[in-house]
């Protein structure tokens, strides 16, 4: 390791120890950007570098609630504002039982770069719980939501923090939130995206994650003169992210033969078309069953505990959650011909896994570009918001399409090697840099 970076993180570990994912998301920015704030000392007599790496205000508080049965039930509530450097905080809610500080500190870091990526005037922020939705009734979601707002709600505002969907908050959870945040500030705004279509969301919101990273994807194979036409792809996840970049991918002439869920994947070799993708959503959002079903109604092989990346394909989409691609599952990928990997989830690969992939020059997009669809048209329902005027689908679509293509382009400027190949690693973390560090400096030592 670069001795600069070594002792940068050296002072990121002392002073936030244990959280272990934020480490391993700033050191990843670190060995992007020391060099090149060494090249410009502006950034570095500012301690840019160390001002991102400390959240601008951390929240923290109790979500008491009562289950079905009666019994008293306490969680952990949290959001990060990471960065407003650049436009109010913005960024995801998660609930789910591994959620920490670390976790949602990592996440938050990520979006700042990802949110600076997309062109858009967002600053980044995370939050969430270690409420897990999983097995709970609708009843009883909707209690967990309603009192976890009691008390975000006075830290947020449509000019202030923005929270939207992550894993575990979808529709459901954020159409709860909205309800008791409109009902404890006697106001209708644009305080959380990822809303309804009816009640002031945005068309292709819900594609837009999954949508993105095949976008993106497509801009990585042009580049080699490649497409995703006759192309064998895995996916991980089946959730939102997951769902969609199968939809996508297909609709471009890719064959998807893989989904998963946190119990093992399916293996599907004639492809996941648009009638069986139904049977998915259908699975997943509405009954909310395990992927294992699929395998039943289809007949096809199910792996238990097992992840997908042992299937011979040309591409990998990642679309469930950090660190599930390891350094000997990105060489299994490899060494099958996989040479496209675009990230769905945040931080899918281990810090080994990229190295595998940087080593064999394969195009790799991680998640901070590849997929900031999802937030990017966050901003857009935000701009319907404040206009108060809806856009079409393919309006909404054609600028989500534009915003991935620009965060190629920019990752193309701040990445292409010596050797002309691009590294997508380096683009994506200086060029969501540069804009929130020269925000920064303009804006004095806030
Ligand atoms: N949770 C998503 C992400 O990781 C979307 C955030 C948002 O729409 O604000 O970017």
């Amino acid at each position: 390791m670069d001795p600069r970076v070594k002792q940068f993180m050296s002072q990121i570990i002392a002073k936030n120890p244990g959280e272990e994912e934020f480490h391993q998301a700033v050191q990843e920015v670190a060995e992007s950007l020391v060099p090149f704030v060494e090249e410009n000392p502006r950034y570095k007599h500012a301690k840019i570098l160390e001002r991102i790496a400390e959240p601008e205000r951390v929240i923290l508080f109790r979500v008491p609630w009562l289950d079905d049965k009666g019994e008293v039930q306490i969680n952990k509530g949290y959001r990060i504002e990471m960065n407003s450097a650049i436009g109010p905080y913005k960024g995801g809610l998660r609930f789910h039982p591994t959620v920490s500080l670390g976790i949602l500190k990592f996440l938050a870091y990520e979006q700042v770069l990802k949110n600076s990526l997309t062109t858009l005037p967002m600053g980044g922020g995370k939050g969430g719980s270690d409420f897990d939705p999983k097995g709970k009734s609708d009843n009883e979601v909707m209690i967990f939501c309603q009192s976890f707002m009691t008390e975000l709600f006075r830290h947020i505002g449509p000019n202030t923090d923005i929270p939207a969907g992550d894993i575990g908050v979808g529709g459901r959870e954020i159409g709860f939130l909205f309800g008791q945040y409109k009902r404890l500030k006697n106001e209708f705004t644009g305080v959380l995206t990822g809303k309804g279509i009816e009640w002031g969301g945005s068309l292709i919101r819900t594609e837009a994650t999954g949508y993105g990273t095949v976008y993106f994807a497509e801009e990585m194979l042009k580049t080699r003169g490649e497409s995703f036409k006759e192309k064998i792809v895995t996916v991980s996840g089946s959730g939102n992210v997951a769902q969609f970049a199968t939809e996508k991918a297909t609709e471009l002439g890719a064959r998807v033969v893989t989904l998963s869920d946190s119990s093992g994947y399916i293996y599907d070799p004639n492809g996941i078309d648009t009638d069986k993708l139904s049977f998915i959503m259908e699975l997943k959002n509405i009954k909310r069953g395990r992927i294992k079903k699929y395998a039943e109604k289809y007949g096809v092989e199910y792996f238990e505990g097992k992840k997908p990346w042992a299937v011979k394909c040309d591409v990998a989409l990642p679309g469930a959650t950090q660190n599930e691609i390891n350094e000997e599952d990105a060489k299994t990928l490899v060494n099958n011909g996989c040479f496209c990997i675009s990230e769905g989830a945040n931080m899918p690969s281990t810090p080994e896994a990229i190295e595998v992939y940087l080593e064999n020059k394969i195009l790799y997009g991680p998640g901070k570009a590849a997929n900031a669809g999802g937030v990017a048209v966050s901003g857009l329902e935000m701009t319907q918001n404040s206009m108060r005027l809806p856009w079409t689908r393919k309006e909404v679509d054609e600028k989500l399409r534009q915003i991935m293509i620009s965060i190629h382009e920019t990752c193309v400027k701040y990445g292409t090697e010596k050797d002309g190949t691009i590294n997508y690693v380096k683009g994506a973390n200086i060029g969501g840099f540069v804009k929130v560090a020269n925000a920064m400096l303009a804006q004095g030592v806030v």
